[in-house]
């Protein structure tokens, strides 16, 4: 990244300069390791690395001309906000979950230290004054999924303009009423935030363009799961993780310019990796940029990642909004539909997930599922018990991993993985 010219826009943004070379630095070597050591990547993957390389730079250059131009930036955390709404009001949504251990000392000031690492980690980073998404919003929307995130906006609210979305726990048609409600209060707060009225037309179009966005990276995951798989597990996570980042409209494209390499590959029967390797599946907790560290694991272990079910993954693709409605009502109603159907663990009961993940193993033809939970997220931790039995029950084999940001444990998950693969080999 050329920081010279971006260093008047980050002081602009009231980043501390320092600590922000600190994060790109380090940012740019993790990077370096991991991705562009790999061998036979698709050429599709330079728009990738460059949008990586210039995602504190260009990007947030367009959301600061966006800004000028009178348009507003969203931040989010969660996958049940919206971007259909967003889109419809010419409002930008960008993700803000963080992925790195940076500003975690500071975070415990305001949160419990038993509190997982994304969390502190997007508190860190506000506090740390090094995320120039976070310090380019507008509004930054929260949601009460879990308790520590819900708990945590409360201290978030004091430091960024904020406003959270309620999320039933269930999925009675109590709780469809409830979501509806919150879904037209967003509503109503982005029209009051933009003075732009959402119609039929601004609205049928945002549909369009994030159905489009999510149909390019559901053929990306039916390409990938060839065998030998065209492409390697952390490229495709870190697809994912550009998805909350980048102008949607650009994204589709380019994925959909790379699933057209890809086809390329399969029909020469190339894969990234031999065909006997080993094929994985990651479930749990998403992974936020720039986590990398389980992928880079698994894949220095002998094996492939063929899918991710997380919300940095398959559920935030999986399930499209119908596009038949005409008018608003109507489509806010295929809106909360789509929505309802996230399968976070935050619900309970939660047997759909079980049935998802049952289905992603044998679609993906995985030899093993690797369940991913952060420390301290109870949602995800308990559900690793019964994700564990269903798996069983369909005789795919499980290796349950707890970690956080930290790298103290990586040769230790180094063994555990190797081993795991051995045994599935
Ligand atoms: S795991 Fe749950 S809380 Fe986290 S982004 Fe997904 S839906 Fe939201
Ligand atoms: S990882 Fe778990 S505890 Fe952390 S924000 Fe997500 S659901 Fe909550």
């Amino acid at each position: 990244m050329e920081k010279a010219s971006y260093t008047d826009m980050w002081e602009n943004l009231n980043l501390d300069i320092e600590a922000h070379e600190g994060l790109l630095e380090v940012l740019g070597k993790f990077y370096g390791d991991i991705y562009m050591s790999q061998q036979g990547r698709l050429q599709g993957m330079e728009y990738l690395d460059f949008v990586l390389s210039e995602v504190h730079g260009l990007r947030i250059q367009e959301l600061v001309d966006a800004q000028k131009q009178g348009r507003k930036i969203i931040g989010t955390f969660c996958v049940f906000v919206p971007e259909e709404l967003t889109l419809a009001v010419d409002a930008i949504q960008v993700g803000l979950c963080a992925g790195a251990d940076a500003g975690t000392e500071a975070a415990e000031t305001v949160v419990p230290r038993n509190t997982c690492a994304l969390i502190k980690s997007f508190i860190g980073f506000k506090m740390a004054k090094i995320c120039p998404y976070t310090e380019s919003c507008d509004l930054i929307i929260g949601e009460t999924t879990c308790d520590g995130k819900k708990k945590a906006y409360e201290a978030f609210g004091e430091m960024a303009p904020m406003y959270v979305m309620e999320i039933p726990q269930r999925k009675e048609a109590s709780d469809r009423e409830l979501w509806k409600a919150e879904v037209m209060r967003y509503k109503e707060k982005l029209e009051k935030l933009t003075g732009k009225t959402i119609t039929a037309e601004t609205l049928k179009k945002s549909i369009k363009t994030v159905n489009d966005k999510r149909r390019a990276l559901q053929r990306l995951n039916t390409l990938r799961a060839a065998v030998p798989t065209p492409i390697s597990g952390r490229d495709v996570l870190l697809i994912n993780q550009v998805s909350f980042y980048d102008d949607p409209v650009r994204f589709t494209n380019s994925i959909n310019a790379l699933c057209d390499q890809i086809e390329e590959r399969i029909a020469k029967s190339e894969g990234i990796v031999p065909e006997k390797t080993p094929r994985l599946m990651l479930a749990g907790c998403p992974m936020a940029v720039p986590n990398w560290k389980l992928p880079y694991i698994v894949e220095s272990s002998g094996a492939v990642v063929v899918s991710e079910e997380s919300c940095i993954g398959t559920r935030n693709s999986r399930d499209l909004v119908d596009e038949s409605a005409e008018t608003v009502e109507e489509m806010i109603d295929a809106i909360c539909d789509r929505y309802m159907k996230i399968d976070c663990a935050c619900f309970t009961p939660n047997n759909e997930r079980l049935e998802n993940i049952t289905k992603l193993a044998k679609e993906t033809k995985v030899d093993g599922v690797i369940h991913y939970s952060l420390m301290f997220c109870q949602p995800y931790t308990h559900e690793t018990f019964k994700v564990e039995k269903a798996l069983a029950d369909s005789e795919v084999p499980m290796l349950a991993i707890e970690t956080d940001y930290s790298m103290e444990d990586v040769e230790q998950l180094k063994t555990r993985v190797e081993a795991f693969v051995e045994i599935i080999s």
